[in-house]
């Protein structure tokens, strides 16, 4: 039996980094950037006010206070936007306001509350000239060019994954576009006789396909474009069909017929269409998978990731390792899910020596992280995968694991409630 290291290091050899594409910034989220990002100019490109207040010459308001203001001529305003048309001489002030270009001449902005502004505002006086009620430092609230930025600069080197923050970055430094991994298209195709699309009511004998939409979440959630191919029957024609559709995207997962029923079919049409191996691979659930590259047209290589039925099951190998493989297609390096060390609060069981992945919800009290199991671990009770936050790993030769032990927890989502 292969460990999950060892399947992953399999699934991950045959699969490759996509193309990368010119991408507007609005589309780039989560995106591996694919060359390094320069800077064309200065960021700030000029030296400029950090308050809304005067500009002024340091020299003129040395000493200045409320008791001894330094009275300062008013020769205009300057707003954000805007270019200076004159210089601050000694003796004057201009009226700024913040992101303005600091006028030639003047070294220092005095914000408003520290000049008596509003106080000849309210007295209805003109605000020809100005008191400054204090002294400052010379460059006091100025933004000096270049602070942020230097021109030439690699502000982002290839291989960073665009967050909120880079694609303000980009934007600033005047990128409308920029090169980055594509995201995967990824087939989804759900197989068994039994399965039903939801929406009409359940024939007899039949069950709804969930599985469809568990992994086209997951496939979505973690950046990829799902492509949802339906339901393939457990014969040959309708499989063979379905392939053909799947082989025109990056991956095609498919779930169900790959362990060892009358029925289990996929695994000769897929046996037919390319590579691929079956394997049982040393975790709970999810110990019957294959995986292996798939003919397209054209030479075209598909990975194929062949999940089990069981829905837990088919979540638990795609988080395992088909998350891998799509982050891989799109350029991340970090592959791994956060891990967090709790506290167990009950009790998993280990039966048979394989990697045990219960599914928890974890809550943090104090420092301490908690991790409860969600109820009955069967892989076909997908409530209890709905319920949880993450799974707690029991490793493979610990037969059981007891309240008030340590346990690793693969996280699932971090934004739920009691955790951040
Ligand atoms: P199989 O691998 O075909 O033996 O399926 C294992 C179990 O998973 C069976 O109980 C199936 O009915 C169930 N199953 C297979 N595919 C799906 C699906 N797409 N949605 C929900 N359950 C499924
Ligand atoms: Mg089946």
């Amino acid at each position: 039996m292969l460990s999950v290291e060892e399947a992953r290091e399999k699934v991950l050899a045959l699969v490759p980094v996509l193309d990368a594409r010119d991408t507007p910034l609005l589309e780039a989220l989560g995106l591996t950037l694919a060359e390094d990002a320069n800077a064309a100019f200065d960021i700030p490109p000029w030296d400029n006010s950090g308050q809304d207040g005067y500009a002024v010459r340091a020299d003129d308001i040395a000493g200045a206070s409320a008791q001894r203001p330094a009275v300062l001529h008013v020769t205009g305003y300057l707003a954000a936007g805007q270019t200076p048309s004159q210089a601050v001489a000694p003796g004057e002030a201009l009226r700024i306001m913040t992101g303005a270009p600091i006028p030639p001449g003047a070294d220092t902005v005095v914000p408003f509350e520290e000049t008596d502004e509003l106080a000849r505002k309210a007295d209805g006086r003109a605000v020809d000239h100005i008191a400054i009620l204090k002294a400052l430092p010379k460059g006091g609230n100025v933004r000096l060019r270049g602070e942020d930025v230097r021109r030439g600069e690699a502000v982002l080197p290839r291989g960073v994954v665009l967050r909120p923050g880079e694609l303000g970055v980009l934007a600033s430094l005047g990128f409308a576009s920029v090169k980055a991994v594509r995201r995967p298209v990824v087939a989804v195709l759900s197989t068994g006789d039994e399965l039903q699309q939801p929406g009409q009511p359940l024939a007899p004998g039949r069950i709804y396909d969930s599985n469809s939409y568990s992994i086209a979440g997951l496939i979505e959630k973690y950046g990829g474009i799902p492509l949802p191919l339906g339901i393939a029957r457990d014969n040959l024609d309708s499989l063979n069909g379905m392939l053909a559709r799947g082989l025109e995207a990056d991956m095609l997962i498919t779930s169900a017929g790959v362990s060892k029923g009358d029925y289990d079919m996929v695994k000769d049409v897929l046996a037919e269409h390319g590579e691929i191996a079956f394997w049982s691979v040393r975790m709970r659930p999810a110990k019957p998978l294959a995986f292996g590259v798939l003919r397209g047209p054209g030479g075209r290589r598909v990975p194929h990731l062949g999940l089990p039925g069981n829905p837990v099951s088919a979540m638990v190998a795609f988080e395992e390792l088909g998350r891998p493989a799509l982050l891989k297609m799109m350029g991340r390096t970090k592959l791994d899910k956060p891990t967090v060390e709790a506290v167990l609060e009950d009790t998993i069981i280990n039966h048979d020596g394989r990697r045990v992945y219960a599914r928890a919800w974890v809550t943090r009290r104090g420092d301490t992280y908690y991790a409860r199991t969600t109820g009955p671990q069967g892989s076909n009770i997908l409530t209890s995968m709905a319920r949880a936050n993450g799974l707690a790993i029991c490793p493979e030769d610990t037969p059981r694991m007891g309240p008030g032990e340590r346990v690793k927890v693969r996280m699932l989502d971090w934004d739920e409630e009691g955790v951040y």
